[in-house]
């Protein structure tokens, strides 16, 4: 098989060379909630969000810690010959608890298995601070941290109506916190809200390059069932990319990326029983194999739009 040009800046080759080989994430439920959902910033969570909808199956809040991380690496060993991992806080808003009460339990995630090389851990840019990063500095010692902030839109008027609860100042704040002590961060962003237009859509990769975050997991619109969105898309549906649309915007969208950031993800995931739309009939493999051809097929890769604009003045050279 004729061997692919790399066309963006993939977070799997990243984590090769940092690590020597691939590094795998193994995601944990701690049992947490959201400041979002509990009534501390609003009512009933993100208009999009059911945490049901990306939870693999051997992530349960009700197993310990210890247990969902045995049966997270003994299925990725099974599964990949995985030999190293990263614990991945995946489900609600994983600093969403006073300081003493997070430092053992991610200090007891660290120790469980000796192949664990780092954390990543997800959550919201309002349930962040200095002291907690420290913490989490100092727990993890010589292991990788890497802070994934859920951003989602760059426009005031959608972060009101998808009922985030922060607007951008915040998650600007965060990010420049986690940087200023030399702490990785990674952006997640979901294209195709409605209002947005295609110009507004491609503009996040511009935030996302003054921001200097490290990654980005950029997501498709997908709605899922049990959400407010399902509810609002049913009883008044909006357009939804088909695979071909967002093949085109993922990758112009590429091309306009600071060419330094990592790719952590090309588009959103949800199992075909909670998903409401867009039901592409495509697997994971299958789309990648879409976006890569689309870059092959012009010949682009990511950062070529930004690098150009910097050669004519407009942006920052790397
Ligand atoms: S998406 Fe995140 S911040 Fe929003 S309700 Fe869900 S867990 Fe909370």
């Amino acid at each position: 098989m004729r061997e692919r040009i790399p066309r963006y800046n993939s977070y799997n080759r990243w984590l090769k060379a940092k690590f020597g080989e691939r590094v795998y994430k193994v995601s944990v439920d701690g049992g947490f909630t959201c400041p979002n959902r509990d009534g501390t910033v609003a009512w009933g969570g993100c208009t999009y969000c059911n945490n049901d909808s990306f939870r693999p199956d051997e992530v349960a809040p009700e197993k310990s810690l210890r247990q969902q991380i045995k049966d997270g690496t003994e299925y990725l060993t099974r599964r990949f010959e995985a030999y190293k991992f990263i614990v991945y806080w995946q489900a609600y808003s994983n600093t969403y608890k006073p300081v003493d009460e997070l430092e053992p339990l991610y200090r007891s995630a660290l120790e469980a298995d000796s192949r664990i090389v780092g954390m990543a851990i997800g959550t919201r840019p309002d349930c962040i601070d200095r002291e907690k990063l420290q913490m989490i500095l100092d727990v993890a010692g010589d292991r990788y941290i890497c802070m994934e902030y859920g951003l989602e839109s760059v426009f005031e008027e959608t972060l009101k109506r998808i009922n985030r609860g922060h607007d951008l100042f915040c998650y600007l704040e965060a990010v420049e916190e986690t940087k200023s002590l030399g702490i990785d961060v990674c952006s997640h962003i979901i294209l195709g809200f409605p209002g947005e237009s295609r110009e507004q859509l491609l503009s996040y990769a511009d935030t996302l390059n003054d921001l200097g975050v490290d990654f980005v997991k950029i997501h498709h619109l997908h709605i899922v069932k049990g959400t407010r969105m399902a509810k609002e898309y049913l009883k008044e549906p909006f357009p939804l990319f088909t695979a071909e649309e967002w093949t085109q915007l993922v990758c112009d969208f590429l091309e306009r990326l600071d060419p330094r950031i990592r790719v952590q993800r090309l588009f959103g995931w949800s199992p075909e029983e909670h998903l409401v739309g867009p039901k592409w009939g495509l697997t994971k493999p299958q789309l990648l194999t879409m976006i890569h051809e689309e870059l092959e097929r012009r010949d682009s890769r990511q950062g070529l739009r930004f690098l150009l604009e910097a050669d004519q003045g407009g942006l920052q050279t790397p």
